[in-house]
């Protein structure tokens, strides 16, 4: 039977609760478990696929097509398992379905209501990601923070679940923060009663606290909180600030909370196979030289918004024993008049351009893609990235001057970039981009090829509009090397251009793929060229 862990968050939002649960999840795995994962969302929205990103940060695409939170990213880089639709539920998923179910008839007679509707919806949620992926244990994540209006019928499912399956099978973690007061030189620990406090009023007792601190808490602070949150001393968990978050599982390995965990679940305890998570910890503490690589892109005020690419370029630096200082360039800047791009790229050993939607901004990739080609500076662009090189390619090497995508310009005479064809009669936003896995077909002595030495692989997509076939030829001509293409519809997937040291972009998101110790190979491949082009 499936066991499973909640993770809460207390006190105030930003505390780590992704980070927590990935570290729990990557621990269990590691003695030998089979662990999946699951965010609970509360807003109303269906998924952030609609979201802006400087709000919201990145949308984590999984392998079947879901727009997820980014927090999925972190559980598929700690844990090294593909995720899908059911590890990301929203309250307006939970709506929707309701709603479908009640217009349906489907509870003809009923009044339909919060509970037990709404939180039957949600508990089914919880237990399907238990059956679906036949899990041992599945740790679900509760977004927000308790008492948030929205998150009532989230814990009041839970509630329920603890209450139906008892304490051998769930366990309940609450994430809180320990305050330091400057002046009186001491750490606080009265908002995490009052939090646990809260989570007890809704009927949930938790079983362990991992308290973000800025240092280490002392053995009567840790008494304190076990005697007056009712929970036992060894489950008090410190969650010290670190550099590398990837030294958190490590942290957590030391106070034995998993052992904790598997305790409760009447689970035996068998030993935890973490060597290679110790050996990237040791690997990323002790980088020794540095690389430069420039992000151009629109969001980069909020670097969340580029967040598996900015882990994927470092992913690829821990291989060559680099660290990865991303440039962030707003690509509007760019656009100035009087810019001068040699100073802003003046260490960029690579210039990276990433996804993206709408015009703002556009022009000032193209410069950064131009600047590349031009200098012959190693070159990644990723959807959006892919989209502009061509139009840049086209533009300045073709003379098609006019080259645009149907996006920015829905009337232009050269449309290198259009809507693909079964993109053209949809009407609604949400959920209706080309999204998840397709397959590519690699195009052998290419780059490409070099990078995957595979012919057929998986990636997972996000757009809606495609590179149009009817300028292949002309490109080709100039001298791209069309080396990826999804041949059942005939899209092109990769395109890359020989003549310079390494310039290459992709319709889909590698970034979505790397994990800290096995980087995406086109992420190792560029990494490594702007490493080399010193
Ligand atoms: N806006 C482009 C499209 O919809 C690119 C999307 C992206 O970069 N994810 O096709």
């Amino acid at each position: 039977m499936t066991k499973y862990v909640f993770v809460t968050g207390g006190v105030v939002s930003g505390l780590g609760k992704g980070i927590t649960a990935s570290s729990l999840a990557l621990l269990l795995k590691s003695r030998g478990y089979k662990v999946f994962m699951q965010k609970f969302d509360p807003y109303i929205n269906v998924d952030p696929g609609t979201m802006n990103p400087i709000q919201h940060g990145e949308v984590f695409v999984t392998k079947d097509g879901c727009e997820t939170d980014l927090d999925l990213g972190h559980y598929e880089r700690f844990i090294d398992e593909e995720l899908n639709y059911t590890s990301n539920i929203t309250s307006g998923k939970i709506y929707s379905s309701v709603i479908e179910k009640e217009r349906r008839g489907d509870y003809l007679g009923a009044t339909v209501q919060m509970v037990p509707h709404i939180t039957n919806e949600i508990k089914n949620k919880v237990y399907e990601a238990g059956t679906t992926s036949s899990s041992d244990i599945v740790i679900t994540e509760i977004g927000g923070t308790v008492g948030d209006i929205e998150s009532q019928s989230f814990l009041e499912a839970l509630r329920q679940i603890q209450y139906e399956l008892g304490k051998e099978n769930t366990f309940f973690v609450h994430t809180t923060l320990i305050p330091y007061i400057y002046g009186s030189g001491e750490l606080k620990t009265k908002p995490t009663q009052n939090s646990v406090k809260d989570l007890r009023n809704l009927g949930i007792t938790p079983n362990a606290l991992v308290c973000r601190a800025p240092f280490s808490l002392s053995e009567n602070i840790k008494d304190k909180l076990s005697m007056f949150c009712s929970i036992p001393k060894e489950n008090v968990i410190e969650a010290i600030d670190v550099k590398n978050i990837y030294q958190i599982p490590l942290n957590f390995y030391e106070q034995k909370i998993d052992e904790n965990i598997l305790k409760q679940f009447n689970l035996p305890i068998k030993k935890a196979e973490i060597k290679y998570w110790e050996d990237l910890v040791k690997t990323v503490n002790e980088l020794k030289e540095e690389t430069e690589i420039a992000l151009v892109g629109k969001y980069v005020e909020l670097h969340d918004a580029y967040l598996s690419v900015s882990e994927s370029l470092k992913h690829a630096g821990y291989k060559y024993k680099n660290k990865i200082n991303i440039n962030w360039v707003d690509s509007e800047l760019l656009e100035k008049e009087n810019v001068n791009l040699k100073e802003i790229f003046k260490n960029t050993k690579g210039i990276l351009v990433p996804g993206g939607f709408g015009s703002r901004g556009i022009d000032g990739k193209i410069k950064a893609i131009e600047y590349a080609r031009v200098n012959n500076i190693p070159f990644l662009g990723i959807c959006l990235g892919m989209q502009l090189a061509t139009i840049e390619f086209a533009r300045n090497v073709c003379n098609i001057k006019e080259a645009n995508s149907t996006e920015f310009d829905s009337l232009c005479k050269e449309p290198i970039i259009d809507l693909m064809a079964d993109q053209k009669s949809i009407t609604n936003m949400g959920g209706t981009l080309r999204l998840g896995n397709y397959e590519c077909k690699i195009k052998k002595d290419t780059l490409a090829y070099q990078d995957y030495k595979q012919e057929n692989i998986l990636e997972r997509h996000r757009h809606r509009y495609e590179f149009n076939n009817k300028y292949k030829e002309i490109l080709e001509k100039n001298g791209i090397v069309f080396s990826g293409i999804n041949e059942k519809a005939n899209l092109i997937e990769i395109i890359e251009y020989p003549k310079l040291k390494h310039f290459i972009a992709c319709q889909f998101h590698p970034e979505f793929k790397s994990r800290p110790t096995r980087p995406h190979p086109l992420f190792d491949s560029f990494v490594k060229a702007s490493i080399d082009n010193k």
